[in-house]
């Protein structure tokens, strides 16, 4: 059995999203977000390697590496640009002023019998960065993310982190301890998913989620959905 922080999010959200997308595999719905998304996180890295904050040498690189973006539409790929370039600027202050010791640092941990699979952004040397692009900033950390924070201080030791929220407008960064308590109740929730895949009954749990059906990546593929619209 595996996860990753984002895999665990989903199967907490809707069940049978996970099986679609982790198990069924499907092909999820092309996003513009999710591209610029991941090319920012590509950028950041880069630049905590070498220093050098270049948007376009960046962008370029990283689509080399993903094939997919080679058969964009000429205004898909202008869009991803226009909304990768807005966040990488208005994040430019707050990238030079981290002091970075290790970034997109790869882990790979056994909790309670499931092997935890990710990436943690950025370390400093007290705290984890994570950055999250989106176009609507949430009010305060969600619950998913704190979840996703436990995990990455049950793996790294470091109790301090920090969530980076950037849109092609503002950034807003909040700071959170992860309390014992926090670590815990994360770790039963995981003991929680357990019986999900051992059992295998994936409930559409989307359904009864404020947002989880309106943003959900797989919905083409969700007959639940597709058969109360
Ligand atoms: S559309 Fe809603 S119910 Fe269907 S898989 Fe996605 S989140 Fe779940």
């Amino acid at each position: 059995m595996n996860l990753s922080p984002s895999s665990l999010n989903l199967l907490l959200t809707c069940p049978f999203a996970y099986k679609l997308k982790y198990i069924d595999r499907v092909q999820p719905k092309f996003n513009i977000n999710t591209i610029a998304g991941s090319a920012f996180h590509f950028a950041l890295s880069k630049y905590f390697k070498t220093n050098r904050y270049d948007f376009e040498s960046s962008w370029k690189e990283y689509r080399n590496y993903n094939p997919e973006v080679l058969s964009l539409s000429f205004n898909e790929e202008d869009k991803i640009k226009n909304n990768l370039f807005a966040m990488l600027k208005i994040y430019e202050p707050f990238a030079r002023d981290l002091k970075v010791i290790s970034s997109e640092e790869p882990f790979n941990i056994d909790i309670n019998d499931i092997g935890f699979k990710g990436i943690v952004d950025a370390i400093t040397e007290d705290s984890i960065i994570d950055f999250k692009t989106t176009n609507r900033i949430p009010s305060d950390i969600t619950s998913s993310h704190i979840i996703q924070t436990s995990i990455y201080s049950i793996l790294t030791g470091i109790d301090k982190v920090e969530l980076h929220y950037i849109s092609e407008k503002r950034v807003v960064i909040y700071k959170t301890q992860v309390s014992s308590e926090m670590k815990e109740k994360t770790l039963m929730l995981i003991e929680n998913v357990k019986d999900i895949l051992e059992n295998k009954i994936f409930l559409p749990n989307g359904l009864v989620h404020p947002y989880a059906c309106k943003y959900c990546s797989v919905s083409n593929f969700c007959y639940f959905v597709n058969g109360i619209s």
